[in-house]
């Protein structure tokens, strides 16, 4: 498989990839490897990971520069992402064994009632490019130190990444047969789908979700899937200084090129501060330069798969041909490389697909609303429930509105955020089950009842 330089469309490196022959045998040597893991006191797996996070420390630098060049993510946000996975280390390192600790629930006569955890078995983690680290570690982390083996896919735009991740691993102490890269693309992960898998955790795209869940149909493995979203954010007549306001949404629309799950993907602004809202968020995002993703300058790098270069003009297009305003870009650069600038669409509305499907680039759609009960409303006509946000000082009034709007995480004053101290879970479109949060280290286990008479 070739590996390309979305910034150059040069080739940076081949790698090998796996077949039918070599997942079966990958698979049988997991399953075979992970009794003795999970014998492990649940204190050993916990240290091998505070090592992972210190490898991680020691080699930021080499995996932020290869994750910017397979990916064209800019190499300071390739770093922030380093960096941002050591949070993740930490939390799980700090609450697994607790999570995981026998706990008794009750005392029914000389019945003692306890609750525990056993691990689920061979977990198969097929994963996305986008925030590569940080959306494996959502899965493969707690599903290792619950005491399951791993095979892991890393997406084929993020191999290299998922490869130096695979090392680490290994190195701090993880057993080769305990965490298994598996390379390739499409076709790989739906070969590793004809394997007896106990769960699989998987992050991308609705549509991919759907045919998992599909081949998966009937077999009672258990599915976690983290998908896509198209995250609206309302902008009230309270949110206090509309500057702030206005750099806040340009990072969370333009932030990792737009390709981020929890990207701001559509605004609504209240009609009493439409228009001077519309003329500083076109100012803030003038301001993100776009270009050579290891240039320090750089705020917006490569558009990371070639095709979506169409995908997003395609959005631009009917949003113009239904009314919408072009205020900012809206054309693919021209040259080599794949680059889209930030794109700003005024006006519009929802029977544009900017409004409607997820985006996945560095262009947003906004819309008027006369009132709150319009902006709920409109936030709630999605098929995807990932994340809302509302901008209001009045915080009584901003929970009244996130209360109603049905996504697995709502943002007050705030966006594009995620906490390894919180569920992250999606509604409809958006995914299935919770990762993150003690829900998310027992989203990779079994829970067993004992009853324990005397
Ligand atoms: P994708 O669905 O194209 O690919 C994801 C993974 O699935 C890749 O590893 C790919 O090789 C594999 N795959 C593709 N077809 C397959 C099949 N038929 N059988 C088995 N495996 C298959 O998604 P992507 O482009 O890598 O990621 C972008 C999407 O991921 C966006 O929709 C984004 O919102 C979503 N995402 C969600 C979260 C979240 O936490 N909710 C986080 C990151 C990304």
């Amino acid at each position: 498989m070739q590996i390309i330089n979305p910034a150059t469309g040069e080739m940076i490196r081949t790698v090998e990839t796996d077949d039918a022959v070599s997942v079966r045998e990958k698979f049988a040597a997991a399953r075979a490897a992970q009794p003795a893991w999970a014998a492990r006191p649940v204190a050993e797996r916990v240290a091998l990971a505070k090592t992972f996070g210190e490898l991680l420390k020691r080699d930021i630098e080499i995996i932020a520069r290869d994750m910017s060049l397979e990916t064209g993510k800019p190499l300071q946000q390739a770093r922030n992402e380093v960096n941002g996975s050591l949070n993740k280390v930490r939390f799980f390192c700090e609450e697994t064994a607790a999570a995981l600790a026998p706990a008794k629930v009750r005392q029914d006569g000389n019945t003692e009632e306890v609750l525990g955890f056993d691990p689920l078995g061979v977990v198969l983690n097929i994963s996305a490019w986008n925030y590569p680290i940080l959306v494996g570690f959502n899965v493969f982390l707690p599903a290792l130190l619950c005491g399951n083996a791993v095979i892991y896919k890393p997406s084929e735009f993020s191999t290299l990444t998922g490869l130096h991740l695979t090392r680490l691993l290994h190195e701090a102490g993880v057993p080769e047969d305990v965490f298994v890269a598996v390379t390739g693309e499409a076709a790989v992960g739906a070969q590793l789908l004809q394997l007896p898998f106990d769960c699989v955790g998987f992050t991308g795209s609705y549509s991919t979700g759907k045919k998992i869940s599909e081949a998966l149909a009937g077999r009672m493995t258990r599915l976690i899937m983290e998908l896509g979203g198209k995250d609206p954010l309302y902008v009230t007549d309270e949110c206090g200084d509309l500057d702030a306001v206005a750099d806040a949404v340009a990072e969370g629309v333009l932030y990792n090129n737009g390709q981020s799950c929890c990207a701001v993907e559509r605004v609504y602004v209240h009609e009493k501060i439409y228009d001077v809202f519309a003329g500083k968020l076109k100012a803030k995002m003038q301001a993100w330069v776009t270009g050579d993703p290891l240039a320090a300058t750089t705020m917006c790098g490569a558009i990371t798969r070639r095709v979506h270069l169409k995908f997003l003009q395609a959005q631009v297009n009917d949003a113009v041909s239904k009314g919408a305003r072009l205020e900012l870009g809206g054309q693919v650069q021209e040259g080599r490389g794949n680059f889209y600038p930030p794109t700003l669409l005024l006006n519009a509305n929802h029977s544009m697909e900017v409004m409607r499907e997820e985006t996945f680039g560095p262009l947003i759609g906004v819309m008027k609303v006369k009132d709150d009960a319009e902006a709920v409303a409109l936030m709630n006509d999605s098929e995807y429930g990932l994340t809302s946000s509302v901008y209001c000082k009045n915080a009584e009034r901003g929970k009244k509105i996130l209360a109603q709007v049905n996504t697995g995480t709502g943002y007050l004053n705030c966006c594009d955020r995620v906490s390894a101290w919180l569920p992250w879970s999606g509604r409809g479109h958006s995914g299935l089950g919770s990762t993150l949060s003690r829900l998310g280290i027992h989203a990779f286990c079994h829970a067993k009842g004992w009853h324990i008479r005397s």
